[in-house]
């Protein structure tokens, strides 16, 4: 599948449904954007092709600076508008990307059911944004490393919390992340090509990273937080 996520200071929609245009040959089972518009994070998602969340926003837009968008390559649940990413928690406060597998969500899903959370989708995914709810601590990055303590796997996730709306949060182990470091904005994405219409500077995550990004920093650490100190690449070549 394909994840992109953009923060900063340009209206986001556009900038993701290009970005996941140039991330539709790795899966396009459905597609689906989830965007923070100063109060709430909307959601919208189609199953199909990239064109038919385009026809959806379309006529319902997403505005806001910062938002997450995924093409899925359905491997837990059938392809369709619900099992779409996005995923969010039940108060909607969290919404969640994911791009590979959780091996152990069978069991996660039973411990979050049995705590009350309720589940719309049948994916791997969708426990990822319910535990954000359950494990949340009043801090998103120390509460994103909670959840991924649970986590058993491969995943590259892109995050984003109505409680930090400053805040992209990206962790990678076994499913490829890039970063894109862009002026007054910053982009994650499964792949160059993505953002590379919008920035040539980029941090390839390795396995066991996590990138902070704001509109104008972007933090490298490892899932523990110990801190990670990496010059950008500069790509050179054009898609
Ligand atoms: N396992 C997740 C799902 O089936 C993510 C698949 C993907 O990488 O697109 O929804």
């Amino acid at each position: 599948c394909g994840i992109v996520g953009y923060i900063g200071t340009k209206e986001a929609q556009g900038i993701l449904l290009e970005g996941l245009s140039k991330l539709e040959y790795r899966g396009y089972d459905s597609a689906g954007l989830a965007v923070y518009n100063g109060e709430t994070i909307g959601v919208r998602k189609a199953k199909g092709r990239l064109s038919n969340l385009e026809d959806k926003l379309a006529v319902h837009s997403l505005p806001g600076q910062l938002g997450i968008g995924h093409t899925r390559w359905a491997t837990h649940g059938k392809p369709s508008d619900e099992n779409s990413h996005p995923h969010v928690d039940n108060a909607g406060r969290f919404a969640v990307v994911h791009n590979g597998i959780i091996e152990n969500y069978l069991e996660l899903k039973e411990e979050l059911i049995a705590s009350g959370h309720q589940f719309t989708s049948e994916t791997d995914t969708e426990v990822i944004a319910k535990l954000l709810a359950e494990l949340w601590n009043g801090d998103l990055v120390s509460t994103v490393q909670q959840v991924v303590s649970r986590l058993e796997g491969a995943y590259a996730l892109g995050i984003i919390s109505e409680y930090e709306p400053d805040k992209l949060v990206a962790v990678r182990l076994a499913s490829p992340l890039v970063v894109g470091v862009g002026e007054g904005e910053n982009f994650v994405a499964s792949d160059i090509p993505a953002i590379l219409k919008h920035t040539r500077n980029v941090y390839i995550l390795e396995d066991g990273e996590m990138a902070v990004l704001t509109a104008d920093k972007v933090t490298l650490m490892k899932v523990d937080g110990t801190p990670v100190q990496r010059e950008t690449m500069r790509v050179n070549w054009d898609i």
